[in-house]
């Protein structure tokens, strides 16, 4: 099939794989699969096991500690959890992938890679709650200075890396308020001093957001959300390039972070439909995101994807997608009547985490700033979009909406 025979489903600017001559949608159906191994089964079993048996004592005690893509112990992976891994390495274009217990064990153990005492470390402002709970209670607690700046910095990030910073984290776009952030002229600031970047990647995904081709050394996923994309397992992933793969793998062993091989079957499971889900939920948070724009109780909505958002360009220049998660700023209204609209949602359910197949409605109250003002100017709700109609939940919105009452 040539470049002009294939539908061109992807929205935003960089629909095409640049790693190879095939499109990323058959790569993912056709990544780490290993059919000979496994009696001719499509997909591997669930290797489960603690002990592996060596053939003798030479071999057992000749076993390379850094090698982490044989199995030798139950702790480091079995050939289950080596399939998960190497799909998504492959399907974001890093060298290699390591499983871990959530998306919060990703941050904290990527962290722990590189933060030591007396390092200085530069952190988004707009970070992932626990991330920053994290850096605050933990890391200051082990000597690392955490700086949290700005996250439009851009190439202005050069003026904050000292002698002893560490590494440079990023999100983009933010948690809560999805500002989006100029990753490649970060890496491009931070890498002239020799400073890696870690990204929080779980809103763009492997599949929307291609963190490598622009300067990530560290790409961060909660496999939680639309990796594993059904509601029903927890499980992180930590994507680096080769230069920062053993510094990356050796913490998530010191840690003792190990991944059960159901979840990351299930996990790899759900990786297979990631763009079909994730092209589909797109178009429909698109949907719903036009129709609470225009809507007169709505202030404004923050999603990159919208071309009125203030990160659009970057967002449209960088990604090749946009997940199904945004958020929205009424116009002032009473907190008991914004509860009362949530609460009176048919098809949103009220509850952490996304990327499911099925929509989600919460407030987004708790908003830490403190390297720049967040001031937004109505209550915020944080919408998540599944795989529903987007006719159904523009009704159903449409009547919450309606029980908003102005202050
Ligand atoms: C949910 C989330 C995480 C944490 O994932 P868990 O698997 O729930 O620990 C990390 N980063 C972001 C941006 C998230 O939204």
């Amino acid at each position: 099939m040539t470049d002009s025979t294939r539908t061109e489903a992807d929205a935003g600017a960089n629909a095409r794989d640049q790693r190879g001559s095939r499109h990323k949608d058959t790569l993912i159906g056709h990544a780490a699969r290993d059919p000979v191994r496994f009696s001719g089964m499509v997909n591997p079993p669930v290797f489960r096991g603690s002990t592996v048996l060596f053939e003798d004592t030479a071999t057992y005690e000749g076993r390379d500690p850094d090698d982490y893509k044989v199995v030798r112990y139950g702790v480091h992976g079995t050939p289950t959890t080596f399939a998960f891994e190497a799909a998504v390495a492959e399907l974001e274009g890093g060298h290699a992938a390591v499983a871990v217990p959530s998306g919060l064990a990703a941050i904290t153990a990527a962290l722990s890679a590189y933060a030591k005492q007396g390092s200085h470390l530069l952190v988004t402002d707009t970070a992932y709650g626990p991330t920053r709970n994290f850096c605050d209670k933990r890391l200051a607690s082990w000597g690392v200075d955490v700086e949290y700046y700005d996250p439009a910095i851009g190439s202005g990030i050069d003026a904050l890396i000292r002698p002893q910073t560490c590494a440079v984290y990023c999100e983009a776009p933010g948690s809560m308020t999805f500002e989006m952030q100029d990753i490649p002229a970060i890496a491009a600031a931070a890498h002239a001093k020799g400073v890696p970047v870690l990204a929080d990647n779980t809103w763009g995904t492997p599949y929307f957001f291609r963190a490598f081709d622009h300067g990530v050394d560290v790409s961060i996923h909660a496999g939680t959300k639309y990796i594993a994309g059904h509601s029903d397992t927890l499980i992180g992933a930590i994507v680096t390039n080769q230069a920062n793969w053993l510094p990356v793998r050796r913490s998530v062993a010191d840690l003792g972070m190990c991944v059960s091989p159901d979840d990351c079957w299930l996990a790899l499971r759900g990786l297979r439909t990631i763009g079909v889900r994730m092209r589909h939920q797109m178009e429909s948070a698109l949907t719903v995101a036009r129709f609470l724009d225009a809507h007169p109780r709505v202030s404004r909505v923050l999603f990159p994807a919208l071309e009125n958002d203030p990160g659009h360009a970057l967002w449209k220049r960088d990604f090749d997608g946009a997940a199904s998660l945004f958020g929205v700023v009424l116009k002032p209204a009473t907190d008991a009547s914004v509860v009362a609209m949530i609460d009176s949602l048919k098809l949103f359910g009220i509850g952490s985490s996304w990327g499911g197949y099925e929509s989600l409605a919460i407030r987004a109250k708790m908003i830490t700033r403190t390297a720049t003002p967040w001031r937004p100017e109505g209550p915020m709700v944080r919408i998540h979009v599944g795989l529903e109609h987007p006719g159904d939940l523009v009704d159903d919105l449409e009547q919450g909406l309606s029980l908003l009452s102005m202050q």
